[in-house]
């Protein structure tokens, strides 16, 4: 993603009620943040926020928390929030690498990886969010019965990413190569920027849906 420095950013980050300041404090205890005992479900790189907002807002009862690296980007996601407030939403500014000091084993019930910047380059692909090495983060903070949707225009990353599952210990629950044709898997689809920006190109749009295998579990069930 280009990115535009947006200036005063970070100080606006740094004092905004949507913003979780020091998440890893909240390491194990983000139900009392929510005041609620609701399923938590996590974007990682939600960029400007419309899917995780249009989520938040249609589903009162799941909890949302929307991860971004970029100050420049997640500002907009907080103007948006000051200008319609979602009691079941907040935002954390922090790279993706350190989720499992952010979130106890366990803790989330969903995660959403949306059209993940695709780090072309080989010696890069351990920073790819679909890699085995996020993998490997994302096992731990999922709940037994969570699993985790990645959507992507990208052909090649989506291939990666398939590829990542087996030696990762995973399996794809549902996998599709052209989304919006998909009635099944199309059902209660939120578009993010990125895949209305794509797919208006007429791009097909890849996603799957992973669980990770438990111990004891055979790859086949
Ligand atoms: N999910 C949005 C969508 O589909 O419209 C934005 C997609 S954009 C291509 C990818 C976003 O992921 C960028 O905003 C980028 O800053 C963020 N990102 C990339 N790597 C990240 C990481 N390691 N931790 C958190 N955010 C990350």
């Amino acid at each position: 993603m280009r990115l535009r420095n947006v200036t005063g950013s970070r100080e606006a980050i740094a004092k905004s009620r949507f913003v979780i300041q020091e998440p890893q404090k909240r390491k194990n205890s983000w139900r009392e943040l929510f005041g609620n005992s609701n399923p938590l479900q996590i974007e990682i790189g939600m960029g400007k926020g419309r899917f995780i907002m249009d989520m938040a807002r249609l589903h009162p009862e799941i909890n949302y928390i929307g991860i971004e690296k970029y100050s420049s980007v997640l500002i907009r996601g907080i103007q948006k929030m000051e200008k319609e407030e979602l009691p079941n939403l907040y935002f954390i500014r922090m790279d993706a690498e350190e989720i499992t000091d952010v979130f106890g084993q366990g803790e989330v019930n969903k995660i959403y990886l949306n059209f993940s910047d695709p780090w072309p380059k080989d010696r890069h692909a351990k920073r790819r969010l679909p890699s085995r090495e996020f993998l490997n983060r994302y096992r731990i903070i999922l709940s037994e019965e969570g699993n985790l949707e990645f959507k992507t225009d990208n052909q090649e990353l989506f291939a990666f990413a398939l590829e990542e599952l087996e030696p990762a210990g995973w399996h794809p629950d549902q996998v599709t190569y052209d989304l919006h044709h998909d009635a099944e898997m199309m059902e209660g689809n939120i578009m993010t920027e990125y895949e209305e920006r794509f797919s208006s190109l007429g791009n097909p749009i890849c996603k799957y849906i992973i669980s990770a295998i438990k111990s004891g579990e055979s790859k086949e069930s």
